[in-house]
């Protein structure tokens, strides 16, 4: 077996074991040089691939190795160079010079895989008067005030690395995920380190609301010029819930040269969405194929302590005492995302803070019922997730009760069976009428064959969470 059949067969296991956008991340441009003495030496393209290739991925990679070629293999070194007839991941076509805007640097720095916490950027603070109406850039939303977990780890360190060297490590970078993630706090992060780094760079922000009104706006008024100097003009162009782009035909063909004009030119572009790119519905297939080929991360739900250690970094920002066991249960009674757990902690200082007492969890728990309330799963039911689950697949509800067994329905007809089991507890009888009166035992089939697939498909899990959390919001 040559290096490269035996890279091949690895990466084809790999594949099977990482999410998608894992898989491409971390294992695209990369190569076997060569074996010697049992070590294998692995060509990566960028010291960033080689640390989280070290950190997180020897096991699975020497095992993957060891299963595959009969020679012992005892070790791996990952080597940063470009894999021998391979593009390098940072595009080859970059000029020798870089552009003016990148005028002081701090030295290039590795970026660590990051465990529990932020990773302080070693610059300084944060001036103020950068942060500009234009740019709509939100002065709390640095790396600083980031928590970081297992479940936004992997977009955290993009980010982090992006900032430090626009244009050049991973362009585009598409952050997606439900709700109330931190999918703007992470972009916006890396406007404020460019920021920083240098003081005349050209930073935008915008939603994708913006875009698209101002697309509309100038086009009309005879300004499409105008238009254009603005987005094109700049190093660094933010578009957050790039997923409004669906079915907006003229503003995706806008939206498609402003992206190629600054990708060519190695400007940044950052883009948030809800979902991954494929899965937005009515997005032009060169959009989706441009999106994928920058670094596609997504964020979830974090999990308990990661909420409890967000809530005592806000509690510390904010110089107000929070017990353990306090913490503890704000985190484990807000669920569904960051922005609702901000929404508890706050209403529980304000609560306290003017009566100047110190919470408790009979206190907050006072506080957080009405809260609770108002995410009541009482309000859900079956029509709800029905329609929820049709619209995420872009479907329509009487295609997902009806008696076709077309692929593409039948997977979200057993998800909204699953939830309707999973989050209100409804019958099978019931959830089998619901669904164009199907026999209870179908209805029991799906939940079992949804809840194993939980535990092994991630995109599924990924869809899940979307789902609930567009049924609780
Ligand atoms: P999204 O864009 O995904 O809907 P946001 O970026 O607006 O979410 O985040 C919602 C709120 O939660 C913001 O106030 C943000 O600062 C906060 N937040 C999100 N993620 C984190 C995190 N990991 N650490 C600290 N605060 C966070
Ligand atoms: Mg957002």
């Amino acid at each position: 077996m040559t290096p490269e059949q035996l890279w091949n067969a690895a990466l084809g296991e790999l594949e099977l074991e990482l999410s998608r956008a894992n898989f491409t991340t971390w294992f695209a441009h990369t190569a076997i040089q060569k074996i010697e003495n049992g070590t294998v030496i692995v060509c990566v393209p960028n010291t960033f691939t080689k640390t989280w290739l070290e950190s997180k991925y020897h096991a699975s990679i020497i095992k993957a190795l060891r299963r595959i070629a009969d020679d012992d293999i005892h070790s791996i070194v990952y080597k940063v160079s470009v894999a021998p007839g391979n593009v390098p991941a940072s595009r080859s076509s970059r000029p020798e010079t870089p552009a003016v805007h990148h005028a002081p640097r701090a030295p290039q720095r590795v970026v660590p895989p990051v465990g529990e916490s932020s990773v302080a950027v070693a610059i300084a603070e944060p001036d103020e008067s950068f942060v500009r109406d234009e740019i709509g850039l939100n002065p709390r939303y640095t790396f600083e005030n980031f928590v970081v977990g297992k479940k936004n780890e992997l977009a955290h360190a993009t980010c982090l690395a992006v900032g430090e060297n626009p244009g050049t490590v991973y362009n585009p970078v598409f952050i997606y995920g439900g709700v109330g993630l931190g999918k703007t706090h992470l972009m916006q992060a890396v406007g404020h380190v460019m920021l920083r780094l240098s003081s005349n760079v050209n930073i935008l922000y915008v939603t994708c609301e913006t875009f698209t009104n101002e697309y509309i706006k100038m086009v009309r008024e005879g300004r499409a010029d105008e238009f254009k100097d603005k987005y094109r003009s700049v190093d660094l162009l933010m578009v957050d819930d790039i997923q409004f782009l669906a079915g907006k035909e003229g503003t995706q063909e806008a939206f498609f040269h402003t992206f190629n004009h600054l990708h060519q030119r190695n400007k940044q572009l950052i883009l948030t969405s809800d979902r991954a790119p494929r899965a937005i519905p009515a997005l032009e297939q060169r959009l989706v194929s441009r999106f994928e080929g920058g670094m596609l991360v997504d964020v979830s739900v974090p999990d308990l302590e990661t909420r409890i250690a967000i809530l005592k970094r806000k509690c510390e920002q904010k110089n107000f005492g929070l017990s353990d066991e306090v913490a503890q249960y704000i985190a484990s009674n807000v669920q569904n995302n960051i922005r609702e757990l901000e929404g508890a902690l706050n209403r529980v200082l304000v609560a306290h803070e003017l009566r100047r007492e110190t919470p408790t969890v009979e206190s907050v728990r006072d506080l957080l019922s009405s809260y609770a309330a108002s995410t009541n799963r009482g309000a859900i039911t079956m029509r709800l997730i029905l329609r929820t689950v049709a619209e995420f697949y872009d479907l329509a509800e009487d295609e997902i009760s009806s008696d076709s067994r077309k692929k593409e329905l039948v997977m979200p007809r057993q998800v909204a069976m699953y939830l309707m089991r999973e989050e209100i507890h409804a019958s099978y009888p019931n959830i089998g009428q619901e669904l164009g009166g199907r026999d209870h035992t179908t209805a029991m089939y799906a939940y079992q064959k949804i809840t194993k697939e939980i535990s092994e498909d991630e995109k599924i899990q990924g869809d899940i969470t979307l789902i609930k959390q567009r049924l609780y919001n």
